[in-house]
């Protein structure tokens, strides 16, 4: 006999449910790579289907009161076993699952159906009026699930929670200001500096080459070939069905090899993240990243922090030049890491460089706090979108399409909770990094000699094997010492990119 029944029966139907979605994520990397267009309604009607029986399970009263059980169980047992950690994110769940009024799911997602097919035109024709009465309903969604959390403080703290748990309005609100007032200042004398007149790399770059090049370099870097696939979609991301079977896409352009490379680099962070959970969590509740900020350090840190390195090149850029002799052949490690890290304000967040990027972030991050708060209306969003744009970046979009209507999140889910952690995964990155380097001082030296497994053996072991078995502010407290801070974030940005000078 066990001595946590409860628990062990709570486990095996939430290894299920883990299972569901594993499936439902296998359906959405095939929609977006292989699936024959014509299979877009049947297919759509098969992934509400998945969610419907996932959502049916999580908000079971069976389940709810297994769980209650299995709590008072784990209860007497130490805070920090895996057992606490697994009841405390199975309530998250089943909470979420259950407290959204009756009804609620199913009008939100033929909402969100509508909203996305309104946006998808609107945009190509850049007129923000046809989806004003679609965004009004949204946020009138979002401020009902807000509600139903039914917690005091900010309308989008509840949002917010729901992908970076135990983070607030109130908590990010000064980090936040910190990075904007050092970032407009710091792309600005950047530009002055020239940054933004350097040559991008011009030339033909073979697709099959790029491949065969960020195949092999995200093999080195740590993602695991026997377990991961490299496919192209419009728009790269990392899907995983289970700790062995987790892909990434990339998007390669003959024109453009920064394109494609530093996506590739990108999605493979996130990638390892998932393949270094500790295979013990498989089927797992907490077999995920501990939230979006964490997962996105992880993609940043392989991308910008490690990718966009003198360090890294200087061991890697041999072998790109030697993939692209007609392209790379006169060009010097210097003009091409320059060209890498070319900082340019523009008005699109996918495209924005690594100094200009956050700017972008918290633009949304405060109309959405100002929306729900009621301070801004729907009808006067694209007014207070370009006003922030000319005030911290210095430019005008030429039409709503990249604008205001430029991004899918507002037009697939809640208004609110959807960008923070872009900006939580760049501070944390270099936090991390720089824990990285004070323990390992000679890192960077082996980077240079295409050495990888110390960075990769590091974060495997400090952030990927455990899930989301803690809290993120915990986690980032044993791995660095201290709770999430700007600092390591902008002395970095300061050493690689102010006054132009390309180090670090
Ligand atoms: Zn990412």
């Amino acid at each position: 006999m066990s001595r946590l029944p409860a628990y062990d029966r709570l486990v095996a139907a939430l290894s299920e449910i883990v299972d569901l979605r594993g499936i439902g994520f296998l359906l959405v990397w095939d929609r977006s790579t292989y699936m024959p267009p014509g299979g877009g309604a049947a297919r759509a009607r098969q992934e509400a289907l998945l969610r419907g029986l996932v959502h049916e399970r999580l908000a079971s009263p069976e389940l709810a009161r297994l769980l209650e059980r299995a709590e008072k169980e784990v209860g007497a047992l130490p805070p920090d076993r895996r057992e606490a950690a697994t009841v405390r994110v199975a309530r998250r769940e089943v909470d979420a699952a259950t407290r959204l009024p009756p009804g609620y799911a199913t009008e939100a997602a033929r909402h969100f159906a509508d909203a996305y097919a309104a946006w998808a035109r609107a945009r190509e024709d850049g007129d923000v009026r046809a989806v004003v009465p679609h965004l009004e309903r949204t946020l009138d969604l979002s401020r009902r699930k807000s509600d139903a959390a039914g917690r005091a403080g900010h309308p989008m703290d509840p949002l917010i929670d729901e992908s970076d748990p135990g983070a607030t309005v109130a908590t990010l609100r000064p980090l936040f200001d910190a990075v904007r007032a050092e970032l407009v200042p710091l792309m600005r004398e950047t530009v002055a500096a020239g940054a933004a007149d350097v040559e991008p790399l011009r030339g033909s770059f073979p697709v099959d080459a790029q491949r065969a090049w960020a195949l092999d370099r995200v093999a080195r870097l740590g993602y695991d070939l026997r377990r991961g696939r490299l496919d192209e979609t419009h728009h790269p991301f990392a899907i995983e069905s289970s700790i062995d079977d987790v892909r990434i896409t990339t998007r390669f352009d003959a024109r453009d090899p920064g394109l494609g490379l530093f996506a590739s680099l990108h999605e493979a962070g996130h990638g390892m993240y998932h393949q270094g959970l500790d295979p013990a969590l498989e089927t797992s509740v907490l077999a995920d990243g501990a939230s979006a900020g964490v997962h996105e350090s992880q993609s940043r840190m392989i991308e910008n922090v490690i990718g966009r390195g003198r360090p890294f090149w200087e061991g890697a850029y041999p072998s790109l030049r030697a993939a692209f002799p007609a392209a790379l052949g006169d060009v010097t490690l210097d003009r091409f890491l320059a060209a890498v890290r070319r900082v340019r304000p523009g008005p699109i967040r996918i495209r924005a460089d690594e100094v200009s990027y956050d700017l972008h972030v918290l633009i949304r991050f405060d109309l959405e706090c100002a929306m729900l708060e009621g301070r801004l209306e729907v009808r006067d969003l694209e007014e207070a979108w370009n006003a922030r744009y000319e005030a911290d970046l210095g430019v005008a979009p030429r039409h709503a399409g990249e604008g205001v209507l430029q991004d899918v999140h507002w037009f697939s889910r809640e208004i609110g909770g959807a960008f923070q952690g872009y900006t939580l995964g760049n501070l944390l990155a270099s936090q991390v990094y720089a824990t990285l380097k004070a323990e390992h001082p000679g890192v960077e030296d082996e980077i240079r000699a295409e050495r990888y497994e110390t960075v990769h053996t590091f974060l495997r072991d400090r952030i990927h094997r455990h899930g989301r078995a803690e809290t993120p502010d915990a986690l980032i407290r044993r791995v660095t010492g201290r709770s999430l801070e700007v600092g390591p974030y902008l002395t970095r940005l300061r050493a690689r990119y102010a006054g132009g000078a390309a180090s670090g």
